[in-house]
């Protein structure tokens, strides 16, 4: 079996557009769009098209022999210049609730699916281009997408990815060559920015909003079509579609949702806007606009200025509105199942799955095995707690908690200076530790050695555990915009350095400790480092 095609011999079955209804409009213009799942669309052709980076791992996963990614006819193809043979591009029609608000037809705006790729392992794949241009759902928008923000997409997916965290990939990052405007504060500043164009990789990329836009619309058999082909393309171990097995479905919906939630909170990802066009319904992060990553342990901190004065999406609010967002997705499918108890039941295992394996999670992050409500529910609580009292920079607490030496007898005995000493590089102000603080965070440090003491388990076992779950390197909001700020004038250094360090982010790598120090001051209030916009 030959796992490593050329360009020309990548086998597509576009099982998306066989078997959903097109939209009968051909014309590329903005309109609603009813009775289909997509419309058959062309990408724009770019000016001066240039590759500036690709995931060889996505190349690999995909079947494409890696030297392919260096030929002209890649960037040709991923800047949609040219099709390859089987491909047939088309944007789905979709909808979503923004910000707790139906917003009626949304669609891929910018998004062209060039189609699904068949592997040599069987597997498919779809291949979507962002920022290809205006599609029949790009309403009043132009279709496309600037550096800075496909910067962010292409890097963030693959940072997930690596960090284990469920996500859509990407392939490719090329500019265009056209200048887009864009007002990025929505402010009456609208400036010339470079387009580029990322190329993202998934099984699929349905969304919530994939299946409210049919019921909003009463057409309930196509509704029906829709979630038969998820359930047949996307979960095929679930079985011939029927009711009990839509039940199945959405009850898995609802488990995968819950671990991709435990991820993002386990290393620090701010979502931004988790409306429901933007939910997976394989529970994969997908569309990486106004994200961030935690510095400081902040539950209330959004990175979307769009967002600011609600933070709906905040970090410590994401495991509701995904809640939510099923709920919304459960009201959307009630046709189907028409049994309101059962849905409910189904949203439970979202709420004891999240629960379950939050704890978990918390757990493993402090190097312990198994979580003791009696004990753990108190320790963890009281972690979040001290976490708020002072700017305390999340990623390196966890990291260098691992350092303490529990093995050594008595260390609870020595003073709360002494204990605190490992953990004070995650303190964005040591000069502000009041000797109350340092007393509370000493008591909950001796907390956690009684805990692992009783677990016995040694220094060596816990440290390799917490290396294991908690990031030594994070995709830093400011190491984000120093990137795009290099990118901007010409340099892709950082965004391939970047790109390589993420590659293992659990591992301490030489030379490379300034890229896990926490958050420099100028970085704290300045655009693109702590306030993003959705103009992307
Ligand atoms: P987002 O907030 O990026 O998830 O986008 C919400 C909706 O707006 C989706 O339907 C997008 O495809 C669409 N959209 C966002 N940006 C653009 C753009 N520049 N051109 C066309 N549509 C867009
Ligand atoms: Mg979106």
């Amino acid at each position: 079996m030959n796992l490593k095609n050329s360009l020309n011999n990548l086998q597509f079955d576009n099982r998306f557009i066989q078997q959903l209804p097109a939209d009968l409009e051909t014309k590329n213009y903005c309109r609603t769009v009813l009775e289909a799942s997509y419309s058959y669309v062309l990408p724009k052709k770019t000016n001066q098209p240039k590759l500036v980076s690709y995931a060889k791992e996505v190349a690999q996963l995909l079947g494409l022999d890696v030297k392919e990614c260096e030929t002209p006819l890649f960037t040709q193809v991923f800047t949609g210049n040219k099709l390859l043979e089987g491909m047939q591009p088309y944007a789905c029609c979709y909808g979503g609730h923004q910000f707790g608000n139906w917003a009626g037809q949304l669609g891929d705006g910018r998004a062209i699916n060039l189609g699904e790729l068949l592997t040599n392992k069987g597997e498919h794949y779809t291949l979507q281009l962002k920022g290809a241009g205006i599609t029949p759902y790009s309403r009043r928008a132009d279709g496309l997408a600037v550096l800075r923000s496909s910067i962010r997409e292409y890097l963030c997916s693959e940072a997930m990815y690596h960090l284990g965290v469920p996500t859509t990939r990407a392939l490719s990052l090329a500019l265009t060559g056209d200048s887009v405007v864009r007002d990025m504060f929505y402010d009456g500043r609208p400036q010339e920015e470079q387009g580029a164009i990322v190329c993202r990789v998934a099984p699929s990329f349905t969304r919530f909003g994939s299946f409210q836009i049919y019921t909003t619309q009463g057409n309930i058999p196509l509704l029906k079509k829709f979630v038969d082909v998820t359930i047949r393309h996307d979960f095929p171990h679930l079985g011939s579609p029927c009711k009990q097995t839509y039940l199945t479905w959405f009850t898995e919906v609802c488990q995968k949702t819950a671990l991709m939630i435990v991820h993002w909170q386990r290393v620090g990802f701010v979502h931004g806007v988790m409306n429901t066009d933007n939910m997976s319904i394989l529970g994969l992060t997908i569309d990486y606009g106004p994200y961030g990553w935690l510095d400081d342990y902040n539950p209330n901190w959004t990175p979307n200025t769009t967002d600011a004065g609600e933070s709906r999406y905040r970090f410590g609010n994401q495991p509701q509105m995904a809640y939510w967002n099923l709920v919304q997705l459960a009201n959307a499918i009630y046709p189907l199942i028409e049994d309101v108890e059962l849905l409910q039941q189904a949203l439970k295992v979202y709420t004891d799955s999240f629960e379950q394996q939050w704890n978990k999670m918390m757990i493993n992050k402090l190097g312990l095995a198994i979580y003791d409500p009696k004990t753990d529910e108190g320790l963890i609580n009281d972690l979040l707690r001290v976490l708020q009292l002072v700017e305390t920079d999340m990623t390196i607490f966890y990291r260098n908690l691992a350092l303490l030496n529990i093995d050594q007898p008595n260390l609870e005995q020595l003073s709360d200076e002494v204990l605190l000493k490992p953990l004070i590089e995650a303190y964005y102000q040591p000069n502000k530790l009041t000797s109350e603080f340092k007393q509370q965070i000493g008591n909950w440090i001796r907390l956690y050695i009684k805990r692992v003491r009783q677990a016995e388990i040694s220094d060596n076992e816990r440290r390799l555990r917490m290396n294991a779950i908690n990031p030594r390197y994070v995709f830093r909001n400011y190491l984000a915009q120093l990137a795009i700020d290099k990118a901007e004038s010409g340099d892709f250094s950082m965004v391939e350095a970047l790109l390589a360090l993420f590659r293992h982010p659990y591992d301490e790598q030489m030379d490379k400790a300034y890229y896990a120090e926490k958050r420099p001051d100028w970085a704290k209030t300045r655009a693109g480092c702590s306030m993003l916009s959705c103009s992307s």
